[in-house]
This record gives structure tokens, C-alpha cells and sequence, in this order.
């Protein structure tokens, strides 16, 4: 679904316009991935919560407020580059057009397409 791994700097957001195996469009209309922006939301409000959930349960109570914060601000900037991706794949997923097909199957070539989105 996407050119490069999760942590590459600058490039964690890009995908191929079509699937190398299948073909299909990883676009199927313009904006599809405004959706996925919610869905990015709720995984970001599910990190909060467990990293400050996590924060009282490990240290106990009476924690300077700035280390909570400071945490989970440092948590959410190092999950963007998999919440962003899940949420994408999540969006395709669920509310594509696209179907799981089993009886298709795959030649074993992965097809050529250099065109870019996102
Ligand atoms: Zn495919």
C-alpha cells in the first residue's frame, strides 16, 4: 500500500496510486482520505489515555503535571507516522468500494506503476 517503511523521514505518507499486486485504485474517489482523519483521531485519544493511564499506574499519584503532558505529546508525535497509516488502511478497509475477493489469485509479479498519491 505504501513506497516506503513506516519510519522513513518525509516519505512515511506516501503511497502507490494502485495496488502492485491487484491493481486497484488506493483512491477510488478525490478527498477519500479526509475520512481517515477521524479515525487517526480516535487511535491518537486511545494513545493518550493509555500513555497517561499508564504513567499513574507505573509512578503512582503525586506526578508533576509537565511529565504527563510532556509524555504524551512525545508519544503521539512518535506514533504518527502507524496511526496515520492504519487509519488510511482502516478507511480502505472498511469503507471502500473494493471487496475481499477469495478466489483471486496473484501471479506472482508485482505490477510496474511510478504514479504517487498522498
Ligand atoms: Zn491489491
Amino acid at each position: 500500500m505504501f513506497t516506503h517503511p513506516f519510519y522513513h523521514p518525509g516519505k512515511f505518507q506516501e503511497m502507490h496510486a494502485h495496488c502492485p499486486v491487484c491493481g486497484i485504485n488506493f483512491e477510488p474517489e478525490t478527498g477519500f482520505y479526509w475520512g481517515a482523519m477521524y479515525i487517526s483521531y480516535a487511535i491518537t485519544v486511545a494513545i493518550s489515555v493509555s500513555v497517561g493511564v499508564a504513567i499513574r499506574v507505573l509512578f503512582g499519584p503525586g506526578l508533576n503535571i509537565n511529565i504527563y503532558i510532556a509524555s504524551i505529546i512525545a508519544m503521539i508525535l512518535l506514533s504518527v507516522p502507524v496511526s496515520f497509516r492504519v487509519s488510511r488502511a482502516i478507511m480502505l478497509s472498511f469503507i471502500s468500494p473494493y471487496k475481499y475477493d477469495p478466489d483471486f489469485e496473484w501471479d506472482g509479479k508485482l505490477k510496474e506503476d511510478d504514479e504517487v498519491i498522498g
